[in-house]
């Protein structure tokens, strides 16, 4: 079935009368931001909501990227495009333009968002890994005000957040904490596909000592994984070839892949083996000068 059901389209004037709609619509009300993920879910009859309410016009409070002292904010409705072109954000954190380079094609990234993106919660999302990589907080607006949310706090579960039926993501928030870099690797059928795993990482560096690492995986089990044990094993530690294979392992016992269409079980842990170790040793390089 290609043709979604009968639904009512209104279209968002402020985020403050969006909240309103969702509050009073309940949930049989969607938002649709790119809509390049909800519209083909309607489509097949995997979702049917009778209230769309299009959030594309509130880009002054949503389609930004501002640079802090000590923090990026991005709004909910900031593009794919906006992120991959971005070069304030590509200096702080390299991991979104290299993802970015790799998510569907121009068509998807012109009109997908970071919102859309992290509240789809599908746990092959690029998006998602990346900002459990950087540890990013998630701003979640209702009537009753403002909450802010770590991603793991965010995530329920596949397609399933901690946004609330009448609440809605308006900003995430990444830290800028001096002396770090990240990467991100990606390994797809073909140009543009979905990962068959993805891995990003985030490094720290003083004085030659890993002073805090952080991996995420997506593609490899029921959500996406953030991976503590990696991060307890790579502090104060000095990087080399070995401490990246014990990453690796780390991550290859952390996740729980299963074999589909897009590869085994045991390939993809292989992958994020592989992956993870290569995006640390990137993000080691991009600190310590060895690396673009
Ligand atoms: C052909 C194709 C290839 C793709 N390839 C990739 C890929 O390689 N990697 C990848 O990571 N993704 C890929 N995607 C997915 C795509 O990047 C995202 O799913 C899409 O951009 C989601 O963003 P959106 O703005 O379109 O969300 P929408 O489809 O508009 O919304 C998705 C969900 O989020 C909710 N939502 C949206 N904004 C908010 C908000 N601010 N607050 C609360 N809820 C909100 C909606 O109600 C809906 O439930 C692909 C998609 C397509 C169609």
């Amino acid at each position: 079935m290609q043709v979604p059901g009968p639904f009512d389209y209104e279209r968002a004037t402020s985020v403050d009368q969006a909240v309103g709609l969702l509050e009073r619509l309940g949930s049989s009300a969607r938002l649709v931001a790119g809509g390049h993920s909800l519209l083909p879910m309607m489509k097949l009859r995997l979702a049917n909501f009778e209230y769309l309410i299009d959030i594309n016009e509130l880009r002054d409070e949503l389609g930004f990227i501002t640079v802090e002292a000590d923090r990026i904010r991005i709004g909910a409705l900031t593009r794919h495009r906006e992120l991959l072109e971005s070069d304030e954000l590509a200096v702080a954190f390299p991991i979104f333009r290299e993802a970015e380079a790799v998510i569907a094609d121009p068509v998807v990234r012109n009109r997908g968002t970071l919102g859309g993106s992290l509240c789809q919660a599908d746990p092959s999302e690029d998006l998602s890994a990346v900002c459990t990589t950087l540890d990013a907080s998630c701003v979640i607006r209702g009537s009753g005000g403002e909450r802010v949310v770590s991603m793991d706090e965010f995530y329920r579960g596949p397609y399933e957040t901690a946004v609330g039926d009448a609440e809605m993501l308006t900003e995430v928030r990444v830290s800028i904490r001096p002396g770090g870099s990240s990467a991100y690797e990606k390994v797809e059928r073909r140009a543009g596909d979905w990962a068959i795993v993805s891995a990003g990482a985030a490094v720290w560096m003083d004085g030659g000592l890993i002073t805090d690492a952080r991996v995420g995986l997506a593609a490899v089990g029921p959500n996406t994984t953030g991976i503590p044990a990696i991060s307890a094993a790579l502090r104060g530690k000095e990087p080399s070839e070995d401490l990246y294979r014990q990453a690796g392992e780390i991550a290859a016992a952390s996740c729980s892949p299963v074999t589909d269409m897009r590869g085994s079980a045991e390939y993809k842990r292989h992958l994020a083996d592989e992956l993870t170790r290569r995006a640390l040793r990137r993000s080691v390089a991009r600190i310590t000068g060895g690396g673009s």
